[in-house]
């Protein structure tokens, strides 16, 4: 099978059909083997029903429905577990992304060999409250992660090598932050195509609000800390525990020997405590003690995850 397109929803109703029918008439034009995997994640609407009605006269049509809503991470996560193209192709399921970018985003996998091609909505019609957080976000994640081609990370129109999707695992919210799980999977052929995007036709986002920014930037953090120490551990906290050890030890050291230099001269000392390094040496010296021991747990739990011995092996002979 060439290419598995992978939708996933949340009270999309209104669309599907067209959506459907216009994705069919690209397949068909280009005479691809393909099949479209609808997850449908928790909808309250009609949208299931839209999908069996597709399901009926089209065998190309298969889904996934969650009994409640998870999240479009989790939808793409089982979507990509059941694809079976060279080529798999996400697409959001309200219309905004265009089926007519398909044949060139699948021209780029398999004969430009990109490991990954994410849609950039370089021209968008979203609200203005969207695009300028966007812009940093995208501009965070640049830096944080190291991929510095990429202009739209939460583009839902992408196209992955089938090896991609089988390696990684998209969690929590992780579905911004693909691009770079597939980097620290190790494929880093990773391109950008300007696409087409639509003004949403029916229903609203549900994405909305301050919360999507808060959460992206943490799971930003959890990821650049996971992908950087989440083996070990003791490496970032037994080094700033160090640190703020030896700061708190210089400052005990000020303290005492300013104590015996004024015993030794007969003048009356200050009271430690009168001494503002006093007050450093007593919090970094517990500040310390606190990291290294989050730095010891940290290394007690990453030993017993199940994942500590999984390695990704690209090929076995
Ligand atoms: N979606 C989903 N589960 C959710 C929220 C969204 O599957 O909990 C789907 C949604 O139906 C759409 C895609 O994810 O197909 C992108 O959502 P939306 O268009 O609301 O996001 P925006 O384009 O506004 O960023
Ligand atoms: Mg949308």
């Amino acid at each position: 099978m060439n290419i598995s397109v992978v939708i996933p929803l949340f009270n999309e109703e209104e669309s599907l059909g067209e959506l459907f029918e216009w994705i069919k008439r690209v397949m068909d034009k280009h005479q691809y083997s393909y099949e479209v995997i609808f997850v449908n994640d928790g909808s309250t609407d009609h949208s299931w029903d839209k999908v069996l009605e597709l399901k009926q006269s089209n065998p190309e049509v298969k889904g996934i429905k969650f009994r409640r809503n998870y999240g479009k991470s989790a939808a793409l996560f089982c979507g990509f577990e059941k694809a079976q193209g060279d080529v798999v192709i996400t697409m959001d399921a309200d219309l905004q992304d265009s089926p007519d970018e398909i044949p060139e985003l699948y021209r780029m996998i398999t004969e430009d060999k990109y490991d990954l091609v994410s849609g950039y909505k370089k021209k968008r019609y979203d609200p203005l409250s969207k695009t300028l957080p966007t812009k940093l976000f995208n501009a965070t994640a640049r830096k944080v992660s190291g991929i510095k081609n990429l202009h739209d990370f939460n583009c839902g129109l992408k196209a992955y090598r089938k090896d991609v999707v089988k390696n990684i695992e998209v969690y929590g919210e992780m579905h911004r932050y693909i691009p770079y799980l597939a980097k620290n999977a190790g494929f880093d052929k990773i391109g950008e195509k300007v696409v087409q995007h639509q003004a949403r036709k029916f229903g609203h986002t549900k994405f909305g609000g301050l919360n999507r920014f808060v959460n992206g930037y943490l799971d930003l953090m959890s990821l650049w800390f996971i992908s950087n120490f989440g083996r070990k551990p003791m490496h970032v906290f037994g080094f700033l525990g160090s640190l703020m050890f030896f700061i708190g030890f210089i400052a005990i050291i000020i303290v005492g020997a300013g104590k015996l230099y004024a015993l030794s001269k007969g003048v009356t000392a200050r009271l430690v405590t009168d001494s503002p390094y006093f007050y450093i040496s007593l919090t970094m010296m517990l500040l310390g003690t606190q990291l290294f021991l989050a730095g010891f747990i940290g290394e007690l739990i990453s030993r017993n995850a199940n994942s500590r011995n999984s390695y990704q092996i690209e090929e076995e002979l």
